[in-house]
């Protein structure tokens, strides 16, 4: 199904000779690579590359499974799979004792194939000694192309009717592969992910995870192990089940390649890492497929506490852009909720998402409700006090007025017309907690100084964080929360000024649609 200018990249024997492999010297290929003396150990890959370093790329393990898992029995025949890993300047010894826990601990007619994509690390070599190794392959990007695209450029190589991702620090246990082969093996729409064990990050010690948890996340995409929900922890009675999870962590899964392929793989404009998962579990579960985690299977990551690597767009806006395509393809009506967790988002430029929306679409995929309702009904919607209605001084209402040619949103008092149920759209308000707004533009007291006398009032791109647009009702005055300061409606514009019971200027009535 690939064309020859791939299989051509796949380096399998010596990239510079062409002769066949010739072995590897391990004890050469680490050598090369460690510490200075004095160097901090975990300056290049924030774990300590030291203890690392220390350990033997075939070190054994504890088999953390529950006791009833070796007891099962797996089909006879099940399918191989490529193994697909990605990796930017990873640490060799981390790198290498991956590749070798997968050799060691799998019958080796499960293993077709070890894809290593290398994304434009500094040293080709880190790769390349490695296909010295039996099934072992190498793929370079001649540029940084992130997980993403890598994973989906290793993906379409690979020879195996399934594919099993992982990261490029991982150790894999006993019997890691089987349960999952099995699942998928009897239903092509499982994608499934093992139990992740936890190698530490200071002295890679092995530790058991807990064995009941699945993959979360908030209204902002950010991903949580949480604990399964009580009734199904009752109703539990064999450990050795898979667990429905909402998302996988990402990392670490297996899914069958066609499936994977008529799902749309990854989102090809998603760069360097995150956000990702949620799509591909969005993706899975809305379009047919399910995911689960499957007990029996141990693969041990070490988990960091910051990226090592540089993004060239910056973490934080990489992040933002992964996670809005995801929400502007995915997430419905429902991602109103997602900007207002992630009001960073709003107005970050993301890219077209028109082919995925289209590939949705001809896909038939159920919708974000149902996905909220079926899979994840733990995740509740924000709920909120919402009074839709005119906000009235004498004859005169609050309206919006256009924009001038500066691109400011206008904000003035205009004889009220219609009704308080039915006013013009320029008329007509929601106050929502402590947002004023209208069609996403909010109320905003442009200077809060505590000192300052008052601030004009304009309107702004609704931003829940931001203190500027925070107000409360307070009688027939409305307040702004962070100042003190009342609405007053001054001539020629609106303000904040010191609040004065009194003043005809400060008083509103707030009449509701209903
Ligand atoms: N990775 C990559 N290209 C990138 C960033 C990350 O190939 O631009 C690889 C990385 O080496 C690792 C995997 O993607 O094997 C996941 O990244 P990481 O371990 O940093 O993510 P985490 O496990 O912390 O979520
Ligand atoms: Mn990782």
């Amino acid at each position: 199904p690939y064309g020859q200018r791939f299989k051509s990249r796949l380096l399998t024997s010596d990239p510079v000779t062409g002769t066949p492999s010739k072995g590897f010297d391990e004890k050469a290929y680490l050598s090369a690579k460690q510490l200075k003396p004095g160097e901090d150990p975990y300056r290049q890959h924030a774990f300590n590359q030291l203890e690392s370093d220390k350990l033997s790329p075939d070190r054994p393990i504890r088999d953390t499974r529950h006791y009833s898992c070796p007891s099962m029995s797996y089909s006879l025949d099940l399918p191989a799979t490529s193994v697909i890993i990605t990796f930017h300047n990873e640490a060799r010894s981390t790198l290498l004792r991956t590749v070798k826990s997968v050799l060691n601990r799998t019958p080796a007619s499960l293993i077709q194939e070890i894809i290593l994509v290398d994304d434009f690390s500094s040293d080709p070599e880190d790769c390349l000694l490695l296909t010295r190794i039996p099934k072992v392959k190498c793929l370079r990007n001649d540029r940084r192309e992130g997980l993403i695209r890598s994973r989906v450029r290793g993906a379409d190589v690979a020879a195996a009717a399934i594919l099993t991702f992982l990261d490029s620090h991982c150790e894999v246990n006993t019997e890691w592969l089987q349960p999952m082969l099995q699942r998928v093996k009897e239903d092509h729409t499982r994608v499934v992910s093992p139990i992740i064990d936890v190698i530490s990050l200071d002295n890679f010690a092995y530790l058991a995870a807990s064995a009941d948890l699945r993959g979360g996340f908030d209204w902002s995409l950010h991903f949580k192990w949480e604990q399964i929900p009580l009734e199904q922890k009752i109703t539990r009675t064999d450990p050795t089940r898979p667990i429905r999870t909402p998302v996988i962590a990402g990392g670490i899964f297996v899914i069958d390649k066609a499936w994977f392929n008529h799902l749309g793989k990854y989102d090809a404009q998603m760069d360097i890492w995150g956000g990702e998962n949620f799509e591909l579990s969005f993706r899975v579960w809305m379009c047919g497929g399910s995911l689960e985690i499957v007990p029996c299977s141990r693969v041990g990551h070490v988990f960091r506490k910051r990226h090592p690597y540089n993004f060239p767009e910056g973490n934080a806006l990489t992040y933002i852009r992964n996670t809005k395509r995801t929400a502007e393809v995915w997430m419905d009506e429902y991602k109103q909720y997602y900007y207002e967790a992630r009001p960073s988002a709003i107005g970050k430029a993301f890219g077209s998402v028109a082919t995925r929306i289209e590939q949705r679409k001809k896909m038939n995929c159920k919708s974000f409700r149902w996905y909220l309702e079926n899979v994840y009904p733990e995740l509740t919607v924000p709920v909120k006090e919402v009074l839709p209605g005119i906000i009235k001084q004498g004859v005169n209402c609050l309206e919006s007025q256009g924009q001038n040619t500066a691109g400011d949103f206008l904000l003035g008092m205009g004889i009220c017309r219609g009704s308080a149920k039915s006013p013009p759209p320029a008329q007509a308000w929601l106050f929502t907690d402590h947002l004023i707004q209208q069609q996403g533009k909010c109320l905003a007291a442009t200077s809060t100084l505590m000192s300052s006398p008052g601030s004009p009032v304009t309107l702004q791109v609704c931003n829940p964080r931001e203190g500027k647009q925070k107000w409360r009702r307070k009688g027939t005055s409305i307040q702004h929360s962070v100042s003190g300061l009342c609405l007053e409606n001054k001539p020629g514009q609106l303000a904040t000024s010191k609040c004065q019971a009194d003043a005809q200027a400060q008083q509103w009535q707030l009449l509701p649609h209903t």
